[in-house]
Parts: C-alpha cells; structure tokens; sequence
C-alpha cells in the first residue's frame, strides 16, 4: 500500500462524496519484449508518477515548459520519467519517499476533510504528533508555519 492512495482513500471517506482525485491509480507492472514496449509501458505511469511527485497535472508542467515559464519543468518531468522507469520495473516500491511538505500538505487536508481545520495550533500540533510519521517535533509554532505556507498555494485542495 502507497501512502498517497491511504491519505487520498482517508480523504474521500471523510468528504463522502468523491472529489476528484489528483493521485490516480499506477498500472500494475508488465515485463515489457522491446523496447519499444518499455516505453509504451512507462509512458502509461510517467502522468501519475508525475502527480505523486509534484502535486499537479503532468500536462501543466509541459505547459510551463513549452511556454519557457519555468526552468525546472523539464528537470521534474525527466525526474518523474526516470522514476516511471523504476516503477514500471519494480512497481510502487520503486517511487520516492514522499517529501516531508507532501506529507504535512497531505494531513492538513486530512483534518480539514475530517472537519478538524478549527482546531488551534497547539490541538493541530497534537494531531501531527498523533498522525505524522516525518521525525520531526510538531511544535505549536510549525503548525502555524505549515499553515501559512498552505495558505500561500493557489491551488491548495
Ligand atoms: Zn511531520
């Protein structure tokens, strides 16, 4: 089990209607015969790798890139095909380790699909101790920090 698809299957539990969800399912690997083939093959998963790593539509990042928007798009698209690569071989085992902004991005949506985005900061900070397996200490300031970084996304879910 991934913990994107647990976060994202907690989430549509809790907001009981199913949004639409940014993580979508990776294809099952195949042992591909050519090369050809194994391309084909991680072509398939590079959209949803893509999605777990960065958190939007692969299509935005080659729009950034063809629109010379953003120096990094190529970089995080190879990034995400390299890493389709090793999926397509050796199946979820193979994705990176979420980031650790992923994963606290991830709970604050959590609690606030479970109803808890009242909480205060010292509550919230209880929660990620309870919750957050990074190591770090969840202190009463970083909740505040986390939440102000999460305010500041545009797009934030
Ligand atoms: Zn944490």
């Amino acid at each position: 089990m991934n913990t994107a698809y647990l976060l994202a299957e907690a989430k549509d539990r809790l907001r009981k209607k199913p949004p639409p969800r940014l993580i979508r399912r990776i294809p099952a690997p195949r042992l591909p015969r050519t090369i050809d083939a194994l391309l084909k093959g991680v072509s398939r998963i590079v959209p949803a790798v893509y999605e777990y790593m960065y958190e939007e539509p692969l299509q935005d990042a080659f729009v950034r890139w063809r629109l010379r928007l953003d120096e990094n798009a190529y970089a995080q698209i190879c990034d995400a095909v390299d890493k389709s690569l090793g999926v397509s071989q050796y199946g979820e085992e193979a994705l990176p380790n979420p980031r650790g902004n992923w994963l606290h991005r991830q709970l604050l949506d959590l609690a606030s699909a479970a109803g808890l985005a009242g909480l205060t900061s010292r509550e919230m900070a209880q929660f990620f101790q309870y919750l957050c397996p990074c190591g770090v200490e969840h202190s009463r300031e970083t909740i505040k920090k986390f939440r102000q970084r999460r305010a500041m996304v545009p797009s934030a879910r």
